[in-house]
């Protein structure tokens, strides 16, 4: 069964059994007031009738024109039950006096109830009369409550039909008002339906705009889908980078292994080539090999990063690491200008070994891709609880075009001068930086040189650091 129908079939029975109880004490009510009133009204004739004078028990005179306009019957009897005298209107007919009623009114009470004629029913009062102190008899007044049946009978059929369309009319009605305020669920519904089918993250559930239980359900689904679209987004953009790094790898690898089996061809050559391209051969073989070395090792570094790897997070004494580094990278070039200084005693957390690798990438970028006249410069300064690790050349810069490009995998700006690297430095250093809770950015000005900035998190240097 539908909510809707749920809904509707709820408010209908709710309202039906309201009706219900509403009408039957209605009904109750008017009759009850009705009897009542029929009631006091004989009391008051019989009361006005002892008290005429003119009631003699075997002589009745009705005062017709004192009564209510309705007929009125009345008889009297003895206590023994025997009619003594009677009003010419009950013809033939008797008032009856049930069993209970004359023992009442033996008892001196008087007694009202109600009979059913072929001509409807009739409510017929009794009570003792007296006289000289005695009581001598009942006096029985009547009246014909048909009128006052009838009336109540169309109020029944009012009631009951009254009730049945009304109820009828509200589960329309409610079917209608249900439909319309669940109809924005069945969009939301057939918008996942679409979604689901056509994988369409793009599409919004229409807002109603209102704050109430369906539009903070449709700003939820909304806000989901959102959520969903960029989770889809970010997978089909990992799946699409790890493809295109697969594809960059192996074609890295493959020219090295092209160059080494190329020269194993020549090795094998007969007549054998002579001593000295044997001997250039060689070295090319051993030049590749490292090539090769140098690029599973980085693509290790990188992979190990993608996993997750945890690096250490310990005080890193700036000053000494300074020192050890420069002294590797002037022993690399030493005729190029370098200057090192990191303020005393300041300090990062991160990963020792990593840290220095993500400088000698930074350092060894500024020789690959400066003139030899440019200066570089290793310097370190604290930035609120930050530390700021600078290394700033005085080459060409970076084109603003290259620029958002130098920390991809395998970008180079320039393909075409082989030898310089795999593209694969800035991306390592970019990941080991993250992997420090550190970050990595760059600014650049044609002409100007480039500055690199490790930003780590600032700390207080351990003794045995130092
Ligand atoms: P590569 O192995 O080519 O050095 P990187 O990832 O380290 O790879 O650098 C990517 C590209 O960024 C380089 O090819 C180069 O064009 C540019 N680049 C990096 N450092 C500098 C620098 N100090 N000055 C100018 N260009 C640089």
């Amino acid at each position: 069964m539908s909510l809707r129908l749920r809904l509707t079939l709820l408010y209908s029975i709710i309202l039906a059994l309201t009706l219900i109880v509403f009408s039957g004490v209605l009904y109750l009510t008017v009759s009850r007031v009705t009897v009542a009133v029929v009631q006091t009204a004989l009391q008051e004739q019989a009361k006005r009738l002892v008290s005429s004078g003119k009631l003699h028990l075997d002589n009745i005179e009705y005062p017709a024109h004192k009564f209510v306009p309705r007929e009125t019957y009345v008889q009297t009897r003895y206590f023994n039950g025997t009619i003594i005298d009677k009003t010419s209107n009950l013809g033939s007919q008797a008032l009856p006096l049930s069993e209970r009623g004359l023992q009442m009114c033996r008892a001196g009470r008087s007694w009202t109830e109600t009979v059913s004629t072929v001509d409807g029913r009739l409510l017929v009062y009794s009570a003792p009369i007296g006289a000289n102190n005695q009581q001598v008899g009942i006096l029985q007044v009547a009246q014909s409550i048909a009128d006052y049946d009838q009336s109540l009978a169309a109020l029944r059929r009012v009631l009951v039909i009254g009730g049945v369309v009304v109820t009828l009319a509200a589960f329309g009605i409610g079917w209608v008002l249900a439909g319309a305020a669940l109809r924005p669920i069945d969009r939301i519904t057939q918008t996942a339906q679409t979604i689901g089918a056509e994988r369409d993250f793009d599409r919004r559930v229409p807002s109603t705009g209102l704050n109430d239980e369906i539009g903070r359900l449709a700003t939820t689904f909304n806000a989901m889908l959102a959520q969903l679209q960029d989770a889809y987004r970010q997978v089909e953009q990992a799946l699409h980078t790890q493809r295109r790094f697969a594809g960059d790898a192996s074609h890295e690898l493959r020219t090295p292994l092209t160059t080494i089996r190329g020269n194993l061809g020549l090795l094998q050559r007969q007549p054998p080539i002579s001593d000295e391209d044997r001997e250039a051969v060689l070295d090319d073989m051993v030049d590749e090999t490292d090539r090769l070395m140098r690029l599973v090792n980085d693509l290790l570094v990188l992979a190990r990063a993608d996993a997750g790897r945890q690096l250490q997070s310990a005080p890193i004494a700036l000053d000494p690491l300074f020192e050890e580094t420069c002294r590797q990278v002037r022993a690399l070039a030493p005729e190029r200008q370098f200057t090192c200084a990191a303020p005393e005693g300041l300090a990062v957390l991160g990963d020792r070994d990593a840290l220095k690798q993500v400088l000698l990438i930074l350092l060894d970028n500024g020789l690959k891709h400066t003139p030899p006249n440019a200066a570089i410069t290793l310097s370190a300064a604290a930035e609120g609880d930050q530390v700021a690790i600078s290394v700033r050349d005085g080459g060409p810069g970076i084109p603003a075009a290259v620029l958002p490009h130098i920390f991809e995998r395998f970008y180079r700006a320039d393909p075409s001068r082989t030898g310089v690297g795999a593209g694969l430095g800035l991306s390592i250093a970019h990941a080991l930086a993250e992997a420090q809770h550190g970050s990595i950015g760059v600014t650049s000005q044609p002409g100007q040189g480039s500055t690199f900035t490790v930003r780590l998190p600032r700390t207080t240097c351990a003794e045995d650091d130092v």
